[in-house]
């Protein structure tokens, strides 16, 4: 088995040798579905695992930018087409100095199987550019969106492919892609998600990624008989999803004391409660400042500049600001102190060197794939309110939520229980994820 891995990843090591994150998302599929489809006559000398690894189609663009003092700017924008076996190509859009083809490819890779998990009709596709946001004005940030989403619209659609937020991409930036798609094409359809309530948005979508982290790992604690409530819980990032994902932990009786974002860490060792939680999301949302700012008016906080959280003593831990932020070392300490469930919040955010860590000391660890999978499920859920042209209340989409992350969770006990009764939750989500669009790639033909 070993050998077969090997022989498919220097395929693809060959074919996308500059792409590291790429070939790692790969990586990690390879070493669970290739077993699975070895002993699954269906799949077998189909090439099915080679022919997901190629996006369907890759979209690179100029996008050329007026600044706010007349300077001209020119960025690259990306959309990566890379599975519409299940339904239109669905997922984020990030604006970020990193972004390049092998970030988009590897989050492409993974939406592929994560919005499959959802249970949902969606693709799966990203998107993007290496515009920075961060220091730019509103004008400017409009006049970036309206000239990317010039070239992009030609691309999408609310039947080929539906773009959402990311990194760098929140509702001001979805406002401003939909005002110029909609003044091009002049229909007003659910071409993007994430959308403001008021013109065409789902209830709980903003708070869906963070919720359904902590939701799935209520699932996961179940298992154990345990739950959240009077867990310390370390989560970094201070964005979109560690906000909610902060939230819901506070709902259910836990103690946040750690947030992050790229400048350091604060650590609060009295809890991150509800106001405090409010001052940072104003902080970020509104003030676009920076966490260090928090301990100014908090001095139950001590900020560590320029270091991750995961030093910190907890009992679970949620990444939730970006890749590869959380390695071996980082494991290994958060093992030390005790911390026995580990969630992803964002994509990728465990190196997997630290993943088979966590296997290896058999601890409660979900992908992102799974755990994270929330945010999209309820963009699906906005695209059938969109095609309904009706509105949910909260109450039924957060029940809505809830039942897909319970069903997710199902999904990888399913596929990633092991016979000594731990569940490798990454294998899990593989394999459920892949045995959906494989099956449908069989039945479409080649
Ligand atoms: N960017 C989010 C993700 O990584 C959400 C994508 C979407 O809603 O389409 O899943």
């Amino acid at each position: 088995m070993e050998a077969k891995i090997k022989a498919f990843m220097d395929e693809v090591k060959t074919r996308n040798g500059h792409e590291p994150e790429f070939i790692q998302a790969v990586q990690e599929v390879a070493e669970t579905v290739i077993p699975y489809i070895a002993s699954n006559g269906i799949y077998k000398g189909k090439s099915i695992l080679l022919r997901m690894v190629e996006p369907e189609r890759l979209i690179s663009f100029r996008v050329a930018w007026v600044d706010d003092k007349g300077k001209i700017h020119v960025n690259r924008g990306y959309r990566i087409q890379m599975n519409s076996a299940i339904g239109p190509y669905k997922g984020g859009l990030r604006f970020h100095p990193s972004v390049n083809a092998s970030i988009l490819k590897f989050l492409a890779f993974e939406q592929v199987f994560k919005n499959s998990l959802t249970t949902l009709p969606m693709g799966g596709g990203k998107g993007g550019s290496d515009f920075d946001p961060k220091g730019k004005s509103d004008d400017e940030v409009m006049r970036f969106c309206h000239a990317f989403m010039l070239e992009l619209n030609r691309h999408i659609g609310p039947n080929t492919d539906v773009p959402a937020g990311d990194i760098g991409v929140g509702a001001r930036e979805i406002g401003f892609l939909f005002g110029m798609y909609k003044k091009i094409r002049n229909e007003f359809t659910g071409v993007l998600t994430g959308k403001g309530l008021s013109w065409g948005g789902s209830k709980i979508r903003p708070e869906a990624t963070g919720y359904g982290t902590v939701y799935f790992a209520q699932n996961m604690l179940k298992t154990k008989n345990n739950d959240v409530s009077g867990k310390t819980v370390v989560i970094s990032g201070s964005g979109n999803v560690a906000q909610y994902a902060a939230e819901k932990v506070l709902q259910l009786g836990g103690k946040v004391v750690t947030m992050s974002d790229s400048s350091g860490f604060i650590h609060d060792k009295d809890g991150i409660d509800e106001d405090k939680l409010a001052f940072i999301m104003d902080l970020k949302n509104n003030k676009r400042g920076r966490i260090f700012e928090y301990v100014d008016t908090y001095s139950s906080a001590t900020f560590h500049k320029g270091e991750k959280p995961w030093g910190v003593k907890c009992d679970i831990a949620f990444p939730c600001a970006t890749q590869n932020e959380l390695d071996l070392e980082h494991a290994k300490q958060l093992m030390k102190n005790g911390c026995i469930c580990v969630v992803e919040g964002a994509n990728m955010p465990s190196t997997a060197d630290a993943i088979h860590a966590f296997h290896k000391a058999k601890i409660l660890f979900a992908p992102g794939k799974a755990s994270n999978a929330g945010g999209v499920a309820t963009s699906g859920l906005e695209m059938s309110q969109n095609s309904l042209r009706i509105s949910w209340t909260r109450e039924e989409v957060d029940e809505r939520l809830k039942g897909i992350m319970s069903d997710i969770h199902d999904s990888c006990i399913e596929f990633g229980k092991e016979d000594d009764g731990y569940c490798n939750y990454v294998k899990g989500a593989n394999i459920a994820g892949f045995v959906k669009v494989a099956d449908a790639m069989l039945a479409q033909g080649i």
